[in-house]
């Protein structure tokens, strides 16, 4: 156990990690290391359909290649086999937080929809922003294949504090409706997992890119339903771009980590490069991972109000 925060590093295996995930990194262990507190290694492979075992692979060997150092959820533990910290070994806790759920009176059901029957609904904001109208709550569909499972939740606000981007509002009902948990096809969500994960692993600072702010509401309100005393605190903090103003992505192969590095540039490089990109230091010089602490040593614009 550390006296400071304990924190997470999150990648889903889809992909190949780029610098926009080492901006990330650059912030979990920068802060965590500044704060004396705790990297957690989780893998997120809940989408059963595009995750894959390479990936994974070589994203535990960019880690070690980096030189970034986890507290819980080391890169040999993934390697030997199966890892509480991975999420498509832990479906056994995703089934008991569904009855935890149940057992403390939160309505569940069944939902068949398609994404064009969400869309016909006129949820007009893509992927997991879709806002769902609520077709399936009182259609009595049991969940099971070509099923899922979908949470009723209230229509309240949640607020809290990002420590990066100050006071924060939002209104899940509005903005998603009814949380989907597990997908027609059998996949656990992300909004699910990360909740279910966050608060069985001790995760209490969430630090993370600017575009998952709008999930956090709802991430708060899912961890309160499942019965989570102290929400976590959080920091999102920016994306880089590309020059062009679109967002990093892995399909991007010039920002892939393991092409820069075949290209001849190193750790250290590249760390220097991703700090520099997201306005951490002025220049590019190479920058070790011990010396990450030092650029969080200040407290985050709002992180007094945590205090
Ligand atoms: N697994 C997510 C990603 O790779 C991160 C999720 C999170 O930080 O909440 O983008």
């Amino acid at each position: 156990m550390t006296a400071g925060p304990t924190t997470r590093f999150a990648p889903a295996p889809t992909g190949y990690l780029h610098l926009g995930h080492l901006v990330n990194a650059i912030h979990v262990w920068g802060i965590a290391r500044a704060r004396g507190g705790a990297v957690v290694l989780r893998i997120e492979d809940h989408d059963r359909g595009r995750s894959r075992p390479e990936y994974e692979a070589a994203l535990l060997d960019d880690l070690d290649w980096l030189g970034l150092e986890v507290d819980r959820g080391s890169t040999t533990e993934f390697r030997v086999g199966s890892s509480p910290l991975r999420q498509s070994d832990n479906a056994t806790r995703y089934h008991a937080a569904l009855d935890s759920l149940r057992s403390a009176g939160h309505q569940l059901y069944g939902c068949d929809c398609s994404r064009k029957d969400l869309a016909r609904e006129g949820g007009d904001e893509p992927d997991h922003h879709t806002c769902y109208g609520g077709r399936c709550r009182d259609r009595g569909l049991e969940p099971g294949p070509g099923v899922g499972i979908r949470l009723v939740i209230e229509n309240r606000p949640e607020s809290f504090t990002d420590l990066i981007r100050g006071p924060q509002r939002q209104r899940p009902a509005l903005q998603c409706g009814d949380p989907l948990l597990r997908d027609r096809l059998g996949n656990w969500t992300y909004q699910f997992c990360v909740v279910v994960d966050d608060l069985e692993q001790g995760v209490d600072l969430i630090i993370r890119g600017e575009d998952l702010l709008e999930s956090t509401g709802r991430q708060l309100m899912l961890a309160r339903m499942l019965g989570r005393a102290a929400p976590p605190r959080f920091a999102h903090h920016s994306l880089i771009r590309h020059p062009d103003g679109a967002k990093l992505s892995k399909a991007n192969h010039d920002t892939s980590l393991r092409e820069l590095r075949a290209a001849g540039q190193t750790a250290a490089d590249l760390l220097g490069r991703a700090a520099n990109l997201a306005g951490l230091m002025p220049d590019a010089r190479p920058l070790a991972p011990g010396a990450l602490a030092p650029l969080f040593r200040a407290p985050l614009r709002f992180e007094h109000t945590m205090l």
